[in-house]
């Protein structure tokens, strides 16, 4: 039986979109879920805008500049989303039949829907580093040479911190040595910084310091920075030329977003040091779910804001563990069948934490009597 026309994958991602949940007591799904506080708003409400894609916007031109300053690049360019800046950034530095290289769980890589093959033409060459910090010698084995028949490397993609990698840092001497063996064989060199300032908060290591090794870099105002929308994708004055000609190609380009600059510009001011906050929110967080019978966690502390548990142990997999937390209020994704992942910010304390510790602790332990009465 022919079935009816359908767009291209019209069956897929259906499952995507789930309901705001007001049940919902203690958001760990993402850093994403943060909401603009009332500060926030009023700056945003206060904002003196123009019109954006012709450089008349106030709010967003100061932005820009900060964020430049702040990553001791020459120009920077305000864009809706991180995933913009990465398709961007791809677009300006591959042509078709390009390869980057990036780590398997990079955002990259996993979840753009294929942005640097649909709208670069770029292939992506996966390297697997630890916690998604692979090495020079991991980079070298994955160049291609001069070879006719073979894609040309182009790109080398790192992300800092990195989400799949427990919020993991890269450290400044492994992006050094592996941005320097880029450079030396023609490679670009690209920092996915969706949550740079919270390797900074982390580390101590200045922005700056962590941009130097890099020819494009970005940050997210919209995660643990807390704004509703917005990312500042930065590099060299001809980079970011370039970068706004995608800009305007892909509908990128705004009117009166200062609104959004505004916002953007209040979160450098009040949203950086209190990472600090979410770090400790981090660990507090993994030391209770280490006592949890069943779970099993990274080894490692969690170095940021993200922590991976294991929920294998238990008689549940990751779908039903999620659904049974949600029940009691907490919402945290799973990731793979058995993994879960909760992400720590700002509109969630310490006892909050101790709050999702104990619901996670008694669906651990219910699943496991769940086990045992079974016949
Ligand atoms: C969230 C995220 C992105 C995409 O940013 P959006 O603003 O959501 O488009 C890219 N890379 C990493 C590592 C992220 O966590």
């Amino acid at each position: 039986m022919p079935s009816s026309p359908r767009y291209w994958g019209t069956d897929d991602g259906e499952g995507n979109v789930t309901a705001a949940d007001p049940e919902i007591r203690v958001e760990l799904r993402s850093d994403t879920k943060t909401r603009p506080s009332p500060g926030m708003r009023a700056a945003m409400a206060a904002a003196e805008v123009g019109d954006e894609q012709a450089g008349e916007d106030p709010n967003v031109r100061a932005l820009c500049e900060r964020v430049a300053d702040l990553l001791g690049k020459e120009s920077a360019l305000f864009l809706p989303s991180g995933t913009m800046c990465n398709a961007i950034a791809v677009a300006v530095m591959c042509r078709p039949g390009d390869e980057i290289v990036a780590d398997v769980r990079s955002h990259l890589f996993n979840t753009e829907a294929a942005g640097a093959a649909a709208l670069a033409g770029a292939q992506i060459r996966t390297v697997d580093g630890d916690r998604g910090r692979f090495t020079a010698g991991d980079l070298l084995s994955a160049l291609r040479g001069r070879k006719r028949n073979a894609p040309r490397s182009r790109l080398v993609a790192v992300e800092q911190t990195v989400n799949r990698g427990g919020g993991a840092i890269w450290p400044l001497d492994r992006l050094q040595d592996v941005a320097s063996c880029a450079h030396v064989n023609g490679l670009f060199v690209h920092m996915d910084g969706a949550r740079l300032l919270n390797a900074v908060v982390a580390s101590g290591i200045a922005a700056k310091d962590f941009a130097a090794p890099c020819d494009a870099i970005w940050l997210d105002l919209s995660k643990g920075l807390g704004c509703p929308v917005g990312a500042v994708l930065a590099g060299s004055r001809d980079f970011v030329e370039e970068a706004w000609r995608w800009k305007h190609r892909l509908g990128g380009a705004m009117r009166q977003a200062g609104i959004l600059a505004a916002a953007g510009l209040y979160a450098l001011d009040h949203n950086v040091e209190r990472l600090a906050e979410d770090h400790a929110n981090a660990k507090r967080l993994a030391r209770a779910l280490r006592a949890i019978g069943g779970l099993k966690l990274d080894a490692a502390e969690p170095e940021t804001n993200i922590v991976f548990f294991d929920v294998a142990g238990t008689s549940l997999d990751a779908a039903a563990f999620s659904a049974r937390l949600r029940e009691r209020g907490v919402a945290i994704g799973a990731e793979t069948a058995t993994r879960l992942r909760a992400v720590t910010h700002l509109d969630v304390d310490a006892s909050a934490i101790d709050a999702a510790a104990s619901a996670i602790g008694w669906v651990a332990g219910a699943g496991n009597s769940n086990q045992e009465e079974r016949p």
